[in-house]
């Protein structure tokens, strides 16, 4: 197990577009264990979710929890080359942070239902309907494949917050 450096909002391993794992990527025993390293990173830090980018590997993978509580038994799951429909075009506010930008949250729009079709880490294409908070994870996360990070999809900068007075001030809020 390896705990993976996280790399911060400024590094361009951010900004770019990362590229298609193919089956036989997936065979190849150092993607299987980057996925390890993966978990054990965002779980390190207490994170949701992890794309590949932020540990500086410019490929389509995430790992996340995607339940709609996520806790510390919680399952991760491992997405590779998503893609996401939204289910309905409705949108919802709702708090973000991630572990590239740390200790700052702020609120942002997300496709309230989405369909995401991925392979999971052998291979096996998976399709996952997903509602509320997981569906957020996975916009989050995928959106990190192409070089956006969620400041880029904010409507107003004006909820951008420490942590600290996120506690404080913020994180009994109601969004849903
Ligand atoms: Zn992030």
């Amino acid at each position: 197990m390896s705990i993976l450096k996280v790399a911060r909002m400024g590094h361009p391993v951010l900004r770019e577009r990362a590229r298609a794992l193919t089956k036989s990527d997936l065979l190849n025993p150092l993607v299987q264990k980057l996925v390890d390293d993966m978990i054990d990173t965002m779980r390190e830090y207490h994170g949701v979710g992890l794309a590949a980018p932020q540990v500086h590997e410019g490929l389509r993978l995430f790992v996340a929890l995607l339940d709609e509580e996520p806790g510390p038994s919680s399952d991760v799951v491992a997405v590779v080359n998503p893609e996401i429909v939204p289910a309905s075009p409705a949108q919802e506010e709702g708090w973000e942070g991630c572990l590239s930008i740390p200790d700052i949250r702020g609120r942002v729009p997300r496709f309230t239902d989405v369909t995401v079709s991925a392979l999971d880490r052998e291979g096996k294409a998976i399709e996952l309907k997903l509602k509320g908070f997981p569906a957020r994870v996975a916009q989050h996360e995928t959106d990190h494949l192409d070089g956006i990070l969620f400041f880029d999809r904010m409507r107003s900068m004006e909820s951008l917050t420490f942590l600290d007075e996120y506690s404080r001030f913020h994180e009994k809020e109601d969004d849903d």
